[in-house]
């Protein structure tokens, strides 16, 4: 088969979708793979790598969608790249068709097959090419938000490990799934006192046993998230409920009881946010303030560290690439149930419920 590697198009997207490991087992097993020239810079990854891995290089993403069988992208095709889909053609990416009715009826005229990344669910339920992104975004976000918590960047001045004689940071962080136990980690790290909210008491049963002494489990509710709030240095929303809108857990009156310039790193933004204030922006203006409190809400953030990102994205997509490139979809979606689920639109027909029922359309 012959797999095509374009370039990111999307603004502040630095990944790419393969690393030169996977040409070299792409290639012993006999397909061919065409990166295009420059695809791995923002990760760090030069074409010359790719070459000495056995990937054709080739200069334009026109060539690519021409040539490929099969398209392994990061994101989902933009309006740019709409005239290049082939029927016939396997593009295996991320697509969040549900938020976005013109590129899924694009898709479905294109006669392409589209597998989603974020839809493979594996035989525990768990979606397994979410998670090291969640990691990503969980970890940095207590990054970010000792970064923004600094003076010079409109916060309110403060260390998140406190130093000998003066207290550390107090975290909250509403949500304890993925992203909130890796941000819940990073920050007991630093030394900073963190209290993890969440409903699942199982969860929280669970993260009591292996999080540091210096994380403290609580149940969510109003009560005790208004507690936790006003006490909060930095708060992280990292709050899900799978295929529905984010809860809603702090009110715009809820920020007037919070210490001032404290900061809200919103990682859940990209499923609508979990505070009532949250407004999504970008790598280049990443914050704003209201009612005197930093507010975060980078929808894309494992963008910004995308050696890290595309390393941890490839480790997780390249066994599904080569099941692909291997037996062809029909024959690997047979084989693999968690892979089948990922088969959204299969040359002009939507094979995903949820996008099917988004857009009414037929199944
Ligand atoms: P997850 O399913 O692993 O965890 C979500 C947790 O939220 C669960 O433990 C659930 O019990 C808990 N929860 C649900 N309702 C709650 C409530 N009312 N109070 C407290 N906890 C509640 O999900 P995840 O992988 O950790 O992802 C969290 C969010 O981060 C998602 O919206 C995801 O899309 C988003 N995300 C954003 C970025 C970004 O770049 N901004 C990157 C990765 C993930």
């Amino acid at each position: 088969m012959i797999v095509g590697v374009p370039s990111e198009i999307k603004s502040d997207e630095y990944r790419v979708a393969m690393i030169p490991v996977g040409v070299e087992e792409l290639t012993r097993a006999g397909h061919k793979v065409l990166v295009q020239a420059g695809a791995g810079t923002g990760s760090g990854i030069s074409d010359e790598r790719y070459a000495e891995s056995g990937a054709e290089i080739v200069p334009d993403a026109a060539t690519i969608w021409k040539r490929s069988e099969m398209i392994i992208k990061v994101k989902e095709p933009l309006s740019d790249e709409w005239p290049s889909m082939q029927a016939g053609q396997v593009v295996f990416t991320y697509f969040h068709f549900a938020a976005d009715e013109k590129l899924t009826r694009a898709v479905l005229e294109s006669g392409i097959t589209a597998i989603a990344y974020e839809t493979i669910k594996d035989v525990r339920g768990n979606l397994p090419l979410l998670t090291p992104m969640s990691e990503v975004a969980g970890r940095m976000s207590i990054q970010e938000g000792a970064k923004y918590l600094e003076r010079p960047f409109q916060g309110r001045g403060i260390l998140l490990s406190g130093i000998p004689g003066v207290p550390p940071a107090e975290v909250v962080v509403l949500g304890g799934g993925i992203v909130g136990a890796n941000a819940a980690k990073m920050a007991a790290g630093l030394g900073a006192n963190v209290t993890l909210l969440d409903i699942n008491l199982d969860r929280l049963r669970y993260l009591d046993d292996v999080m540091p002494k210096n994380v403290t489990t609580v149940f969510s509710d109003r009560h005790n998230i208004l507690k936790a709030l006003a006490q909060a240095d930095l708060v992280i929303g990292a709050v899900l409920i799978p295929g529905a809108r984010t809860p809603m857990l702090v009110r715009r009156e809820d920020l007037k009881k919070m210490p001032h310039r404290a900061v809200i790193i919103d990682v859940a933004i990209d499923q609508g946010g979990c505070i009532e204030t949250s407004r999504p922006t970008t790598h280049a203006h990443p914050t704003y303030i209201v009612d005197d409190i930093v507010h975060y809400c980078v929808t894309n953030m494992p963008g910004a560290v995308g050696r890290t990102s595309t390393y941890g994205l490839t480790n997780v997509t390249l066994p599904y690439a080569l099941q692909l490139a291997n037996k062809g979809v029909e024959k690997a979606s047979r084989d693999n149930i968690a892979l089948a689920q990922g088969i959204n639109i299969h040359q002009g027909r939507v094979t995903n419920q949820a996008v099917a029922e988004t857009f009414k359309l037929g199944y």
